[in-house]
């Protein structure tokens, strides 16, 4: 039987830490309701995240999560027991409020430290709290998927769309730059117009060299005859054929001489 596999998680923390910067070891912090769960369902979240991550985590609860417990420790000893073991996040509710208000409120940039985000992950069951904390862009919020597997919600929508304006206006000139820019463009486009031409009338010439066979002597048809020196040999051609004549001519006198005697 093969393994569950989580359907995003590796991809939605990819989205986190390229656009949010957020690094291990990760700060997990737990609602009752999470824990409530990872319990019932035996999840060894230390090991499924570890295979997910490679990292360490960090367990946190907040005191106002600790106090909903405690109120409700007689139904829900174990959950009270786990929750009293993890470290405890000072939210500063000093009068107290509802879990679901207080980790809304923990993951909000304060000003008092910079107005800098939090690293925080927050774990919940409640669909509610899951769909308000992803209003708010930089938060990761986790759930386990089919009672055990530890899954990462899908940034929203808006925090998607938010982070592509943004990578634009970073990336994109604005008027100013677009001027400065412009006439360099237009140069680096004429000087490698240039240099492609160069390029392509050298070929051209290395072509034509190719082409063009090495003369190894001068063309027999485009050399005149010295007129002497045929007239000669014209002259010594025509001295041999009258020769052979006269031989001939010689030759058939004898005969005629022979035969007239022997007539
Ligand atoms: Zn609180």
């Amino acid at each position: 039987m093969k393994a569950k596999k989580t359907k995003g998680f590796k991809k939605n923390l990819s989205f986190y830490r390229i656009n949010f910067s957020f690094q291990p070891p990760y700060q997990l912090v737990f609602d009752g309701n999470f824990i409530k769960q990872m319990l019932d369902h035996n999840v060894d979240l230390d090991k499924q995240l570890f295979k997910y991550t490679k990292a360490k985590i960090w367990k946190h609860t907040t005191i106002c999560v600790l106090r909903e417990l405690t109120s409700l420790q007689h139904l829900f000893p174990r959950v009270f027991k786990y929750a009293q073991g993890l470290s405890k996040i000072n939210c500063k509710h000093i009068e107290g409020v509802s879990p679901a208000e207080c980790l809304i409120d923990i993951v909000k940039p304060k000003p008092e430290f910079g107005g800098d985000n939090n690293y925080f992950w927050i774990c919940t069951q409640d669909d509610e709290l899951r769909s308000n904390l992803l209003q708010i862009d930089h938060v990761p919020v986790c759930y386990l998927f089919q009672n055990n597997l530890f899954e990462m919600a899908e940034p929203s929508k808006t925090c998607k769309m938010r982070i592509q304006n943004l990578k634009e206006l970073k990336y994109l000139p604005n008027e100013q730059e677009k001027q400065i820019i412009m006439p360099i463009k237009k140069e680096i486009k004429q000087q490698q117009a240039e240099k492609r031409m160069e390029k392509e009338r050298k070929l051209a010439q290395e072509l034509a060299i190719k082409i063009k066979k090495p003369a190894k002597g001068p063309n027999p048809l485009s050399v005149k005859k010295k007129i002497g020196k045929v007239t000669k040999s014209i002259k010594k051609r025509r001295h041999k054929i009258k020769n052979k004549k006269t031989r001939r001519q010689n030759k058939q006198c004898v005969n005629n001489e022979i035969i007239e005697q022997n007539s």
